[in-house]
């Protein structure tokens, strides 16, 4: 869990060159603020796996090495025009700030492994990312499955627009649903039965994992030889392919649920996402900060 990434606002005051922002414009800074513009990750757009490590928005430090980065927890931040999103306006700033995290860390791999219609697409974990992941798949025209511990949360998952949901606590989902797969995207951190997950992708399938898992895990070769599956990875994504996130959020009226809570509340906010009792992002006022 890493709070406090991105922040919304708007522009109060920009430097001496004319850019693309005016004063007065609502934008958003993402999960990093800068990178080192150098690299063949930089070059290609795809700041979020600078070989440096990109400039993170919160709890990291700044270009000069030493300045902590403090996110969401600040009244202002100061930050290259080129590391700022636009943010459309029929997108409420509360709703649109967890798109900047979960929105995008959704949508760069549907997009990459090309879910759209015609594909079956699975998404583990109905939480923060899981639910923009339903949102999002089922914009792009994919068939989209929901595989969550339990049918607590069906009826959510439907509204959302998931086409299906299964209980992965009911052994006879891993019957039901083998071969299914094109595409899994895996939002739990915690482990998993790799084999068995693993056949749920059908031939040539893939699963992405977006979560954080806390240890290592050992992973068996049967279930990925056995259909030419694959693992893989994905992290956020560069600033480019973000902003197209948000047209497209923007043109499907798709934003985050979320709650909305002062600052002074953030300590029993965090004992609630321990307790994964949110639905499904908090978001926290910054106007709170100066009461
Ligand atoms: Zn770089």
């Amino acid at each position: 869990m890493v709070p406090g990434h991105e922040i919304i606002g708007i522009v109060n005051k920009i430097g001496s060159k004319v850019g693309r922002y005016k004063i007065g414009d609502k934008v958003g800074v993402g999960c990093f603020a800068d990178s080192c513009r150098k690299c063949e990750a930089c070059l290609k757009g795809l700041e979020q796996y600078c070989f440096e490590g990109p400039n993170l928005t919160y709890n990291a430090l700044e270009k000069d090495g030493k300045t902590p980065t403090q996110g969401g927890y600040s009244e202002k931040i100061v930050v290259d025009e080129n590391y700022v999103l636009s943010i459309p306006n029929n997108i409420p700033s509360d709703q649109a700030a967890p798109l900047l995290c979960a929105g995008i860390t959704m949508y760069s791999p549907l997009m990459h492994w090309n879910a759209g219609p015609g594909k079956k697409v699975g998404i583990m974990g109905l939480g923060g990312l899981g639910h923009i992941g339903i949102k999002i798949a089922d914009a792009l025209g994919a068939e989209v499955t929901v595989l969550s511990h339990s049918l607590r949360k069906q009826e959510d998952g439907k509204r959302l627009g998931a086409d299906n949901f299964y209980a992965t606590s009911d052994p006879q989902t891993f019957k039901k649903l083998k071969r299914s797969f094109d595409l899994i995207i895996n939002t739990i951190s915690i482990e998993i039965d790799w084999d068995r997950y693993l056949n749920l992708l059908a031939l040539d399938g893939t699963m992405v994992l977006v979560g954080v898992p806390e240890k290592k895990s050992p992973l068996g070769f049967a279930a990925l030889g056995g259909g030419r599956r694959s693992i893989a990875g994905s992290s956020i994504g560069g600033i480019r392919e973000t902003q197209e996130m948000l047209n497209f959020c923007s043109k499907h009226n798709i934003s985050s649920d979320i709650e909305c809570i002062p600052i002074q509340q953030v300590n029993e906010a965090y004992q609630r996402v321990v307790n994964s009792d949110v639905r499904y992002r908090f978001v926290i006022d910054n106007k709170s900060i100066s009461n």
